[in-house]
């Protein structure tokens, strides 16, 4: 199943180029007191949804994915956790580029069995997060702002503590995820978290569509020129492991996002780009680089 948001926040199921608009389902969604729970309550509910969502697609109106405005497939993330350098030939480019690791990040780690083994993973502001139809504005101008193209696990149940070889039952689905940075000096949690820095789409694929997601071709190309173009096989700490490593530190709630690192290949982009971005099995998107 592939779940969007789009234009007012209506919610849509997406079948080839087809949204159906299924926002009617949203009425089922309890009504929340304050202090509300962490989370995201329609991928909290998602599975006992499924009927009612295939059901409201019977009668949808349509439109064409071209021609609606993407939001987030996430509405309301609690947070968003990011593995640092989990590609060997990113490491090396960030090794090579002063620009990259400012002498901060610095991506040795010998002594340890990978980067995310020392550094951990890190958090990104929820409120970074934004669809494809939205795009990304950059906060820095004259700086080198670069995109990271990232597959975006989106997890579907609460947990803590999540052992790798139970994790994959913790997922709600997965997307298209850029982890915008400018590089710089100051913190990651800085540099990565300016309003539309993170964005997800073109929709949330459900994780039970999505095979192998330790072995997906992606890529993303800017005003047509490829720019990154890898697999997440090979990925240096994978997905089950993340989500070990984040659930030991962090309550993992529904809604949750984990970017589980770029491959080599970063760039900078400038108003007036546009990033077109793909994920086997899961889609493409183009987003939009505004001033
Ligand atoms: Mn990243």
């Amino acid at each position: 199943m592939k779940i969007c948001r789009y234009d007012d926040g209506r919610l849509g199921l997406v079948e080839g180029d087809t949204v159906y608009d299924v926002s009617s389902v949203k009425d089922r969604l309890p009504r929340l007191e304050w202090p509300v729970p962490p989370g995201d309550l329609l991928i909290e509910r998602l599975d006992e949804l499924k009927p009612a969502l295939l059901a409201a697609k019977a009668n949808a109106p349509t439109r064409k994915l071209g021609e609606v405005r993407l939001l987030s497939p996430v509405a309301t993330p609690a947070k968003v956790i990011a593995a640092p350098l989990n590609y060997h030939a990113h490491v090396d480019e960030s090794l090579a580029d002063a620009q990259i690791h400012n002498n901060v990040h610095v991506a040795h780690y010998e002594g340890f069995k990978s980067p995310v083994a020392k550094f951990g993973v890190f958090l990104k502001s929820a409120q970074s997060v934004v669809g494809a139809g939205e795009g990304v504005r950059i906060a820095f101008p004259g700086r080198r702002n670069d995109h990271e193209v990232e597959l975006a696990v989106v997890i579907g149940r609460q947990g803590k503590d999540i052992p790798a070889r139970d994790a994959m039952s913790y997922i709600a689905g997965y997307c298209i995820g850029l982890d915008m940075t400018v590089r710089g000096t100051e913190d990651r949690s800085y540099r990565k978290s300016a309003d539309t820095y993170t964005v997800l789409g073109p929709y949330l694929v459900t994780a039970d569509e999505v095979s192998d997601p330790g072995n997906l071709g992606f890529s993303i190309q800017v005003n047509g020129e490829m720019r990154q173009n890898a697999n997440t096989r090979d990925l240096i700490t994978g997905i089950a492991e993340l989500i070990e490593i984040a659930s030991h530190v962090y309550t993992l709630y529904p809604g949750d996002v984990i970017m589980t690192g770029t491959p080599e290949g970063v760039g900078t982009v400038q108003p007036g780009d546009v990033m077109h971005a793909r994920i086997e099995g899961i889609g493409t998107m183009d987003v939009a680089v505004r001033g």
